[in-house]
C-alpha cells in the first residue's frame, strides 16, 4: 500500500494521468527532500565547504528590496526550497537589482535536475538541447530554471569542436561549479530571498560597485569555448554604463573571426537582444570599435560607410532607443528593414538600370537581399515577410493621385510603411514634405483628403483589347502604336 502510494506520487508524470502531477510548493512541502527515488542523482549535493568558499553578502550591505522580485521568481524558489532543493535567483536579475534596475526577467539555478523541476511545477516544460532547462510558467511570466552546471571537460553530456567551442553542455555540478562557469563575475552572483543573502564566487559584488564588467577565468579560454561572449561584453556593458576590464577586452579584436562559427540563429538572438536593449546605439558604436560588426552584419558595413545609410541607421537605432526606454514595444522586422534598407536601395537602382520595371525590380532587390542576409543572420520568415511588406509599400507613398493614397491607407501595415517613410525623410533620403504630406491625409477628414490629391499624371491603364492572333507572316504594322 505504502509502495503503491509512493509511486504513485514519485514516478515520471509521462506514467500518470496529469491530475497526480506535484500541483505546487503547496503539496510538495510534506515530501521527503528528494521527491525521485529510482533515478541516478545527477547533481551533486552541495557540502559546507561550497558555501563556504563564497562571499555573504547580507541585507545591510547589498539592500536589495525583496519587492523587486516577480512573484513567479519567489514562487520558484520557495517551490524547490520547499520540496528540498537549493534554489537561487540568478544572473541578470541579481545584477539589474544591485544596479538599482528593474530586472527584466528572473533566472533560477538549483540542485534539482530538469526533470525533478518539471515534476515540481504542473505548468513547466522542459525546453532546449545545448542547455536543458525548465520553463516555469506563472500566467504571463516565463521563469527559466536551470540546473547547477559541472565542467564540460567531465565525462558526460558535452560536446565541444577543435576550435575549443562547446557545442552542447549538459553535465551538472555543484553551486561552485556553476559559478566558474558563467560568462562575468557581476553575472555569478546567487541570491536566496528565503535568507536574503547573496553568495559572491568571484568577487562580482566589488566589480558591480566599481562598475566594471570582467570575465571569469581566463577571457582567451572562455571566448573560443563561446564567441557569443564577445558581443555579451560589449551589450552587457553599452547596457549596463559598465566599464569592460582591460584583461576582457583585450582579446576581443583578434578573437572576433571565431564569431563566423557560430550558429546563425544563436546570433540572430544575440543581435535582437543588442538592438532592444534601449542601448542600440552605444552597442553598435562599440561593435564597430571593437570590429565586431564585420561578421554579423556585412551589409552594415557598406550601410555605415554611406553618409546617407549611416544617418537612416542610426536614425531608426535612436528611435528603437526612444521606444525601448519610454516603455514602448519595438518591432523586430521594422527594425530589420530599417537596417538593411541601404542594401535595398542599392540593389534596387542596379537592377532598375539594367532596365528592369521599378516594381519588379525592387522586389528582386529585396529577396537578394533577404537571401545574402540570412545566410550570416539567419533572420526568421516571419520577420523577413513584414520587413517585405513594409520595403513593399514605399513607393506606393510616392503615389499621391487618385485612389491610390486611399488604399494605402487601409494596408494592414500602413503604420510601419508611414513610420518607416518618416525616416527615410528625415534621413536626408525624401523630402520632408512628403511625410508631412502623409501626416496630414491620414488624419484629414475626406473633404480635405480630397482636395490633397494631387494632379493624376500616371499613364492610364489600357484596356486589353482582344488581339487576334497574329498569323505567320502577317505584318504587325496593323497594332495600334500605343501597345508597342
Ligand atoms: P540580460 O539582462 O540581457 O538578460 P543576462 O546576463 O541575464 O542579461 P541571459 O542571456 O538572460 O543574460 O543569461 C542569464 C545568465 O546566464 C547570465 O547572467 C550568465 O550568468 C549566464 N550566461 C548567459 N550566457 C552565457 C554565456 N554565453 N556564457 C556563460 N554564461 C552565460
Ligand atoms: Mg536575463
Amino acid at each position: 500500500m505504502i509502495r503503491k502510494l509512493l509511486d504513485k506520487i514519485f514516478k515520471p508524470k509521462s506514467s500518470q494521468g496529469e491530475a497526480s502531477r506535484i500541483e505546487s510548493h503547496k503539496s510538495t512541502q510534506h515530501q521527503p527532500s528528494r521527491p525521485v527515488l529510482s533515478t541516478k542523482r545527477t547533481t551533486k549535493k552541495n557540502t559546507r565547504s561550497d558555501r563556504d568558499s563564497a562571499q555573504v553578502i547580507t541585507l545591510n550591505t547589498h539592500k536589495i528590496d525583496l519587492k523587486l522580485l516577480s512573484s513567479g521568481a519567489f514562487k520558484t524558489v520557495e517551490g524547490l526550497q520547499k520540496a528540498g532543493f537549493e534554489a537561487y535567483i540568478v544572473g541578470g536579475a541579481v545584477r539589474d537589482l544591485l544596479l538599482n534596475r528593474i530586472p527584466k526577467d528572473f533566472d533560477i539555478a538549483t540542485d534539482a535536475t530538469p526533470e525533478e523541476v518539471n515534476r515540481i511545477f504542473r505548468r513547466s516544460r522542459i525546453i532546449g538541447r545545448r542547455f536543458r532547462l525548465v520553463h516555469v510558467l506563472f500566467g504571463d511570466e516565463t521563469i527559466e530554471v536551470s540546473t547547477f552546471r559541472g565542467s564540460h571537460l567531465d565525462s558526460g553530456d558535452s560536446k565541444v569542436t577543435d576550435s575549443g567551442r562547446i557545442i552542447r553542455d549538459n553535465v551538472f555540478g555543484s553551486i561552485v561549479d556553476d559559478a566558474i562557469r558563467r560568462d562575468f563575475t557581476a553575472n555569478a552572483l546567487y541570491y536566496d530571498p528565503s535568507n536574503q543573502e547573496v553568495l559572491d564566487f568571484h568577487n562580482g559584488f566589488a566589480d558591480i560597485r566599481a562598475g566594471v564588467l570582467r570575465m571569469i577565468g581566463k577571457p582567451e579560454t572562455r571566448y573560443a569555448e563561446d564567441p557569443v561572449r564577445m558581443l555579451r561584453a560589449v551589450r552587457l556593458s553599452a547596457k549596463l554604463g559598465l566599464q569592460i576590464d582591460a584583461g576582457t577586452m583585450a582579446p576581443i579584436a583578434k578573437m572576433a573571426d571565431l564569431l563566423q562559427d557560430v550558429p546563425p540563429s544563436r546570433l540572430f538572438d544575440e543581435m535582437l537582444k543588442l538592438f532592444l536593449s534601449g542601448h542600440a546605439i552605444e552597442s553598435v558604436s562599440a561593435l564597430r570599435e571593437q570590429h565586431l560588426h564585420h561578421g554579423l552584419l556585412p551589409m552594415l558595413d557598406v550601410v555605415l560607410e554611406q553618409p546617407m545609410g549611416e544617418r537612416f541607421v542610426m536614425l531608426a537605432l535612436k528611435n528603437t532607443d526612444d521606444r525601448i526606454l519610454s516603455g514602448k514595444s519595438a518591432n523586430p522586422s521594422f527594425l530589420f528593414a530599417t537596417l538593411l534598407w541601404h542594401e535595398v536601395l542599392a540593389a534596387w537602382e542596379s537592377y532598375k538600370t539594367e532596365n528592369h520595371p521599378p516594381i519588379p525590380a525592387l522586389h528582386m532587390a529585396m529577396s537578394e537581399v533577404i537571401a545574402t542576409q540570412a545566410e550570416k543572420l539567419a533572420i526568421h520568415n516571419r520577420y523577413t515577410a513584414t520587413m517585405k511588406e513594409i520595403w513593399g509599400m514605399q513607393p506606393r507613398f510616392e503615389q499621391r493621385a487618385g485612389k491610390r493614397p486611399f488604399g494605402l491607407l487601409t494596408h494592414p501595415r500602413y503604420r510601419a510603411g508611414y513610420d518607416f517613410l518618416l525616416l527615410r525623410c528625415e534621413s536626408g533620403e525624401l523630402p520632408m514634405e512628403l511625410g508631412e504630406w502623409w501626416t496630414t491625409f491620414a488624419e484629414a477628414d475626406s473633404e480635405i483628403r480630397t482636395a490633397m490629391l494631387q494632379a493624376d499624371t500616371a499613364p492610364k491603364k489600357r484596356k486589353k483589347r482582344n488581339r487576334k492572333k497574329a498569323t505567320p507572316g502577317a505584318s504587325n504594322n496593323s497594332e495600334p502604336s500605343a501597345t508597342q
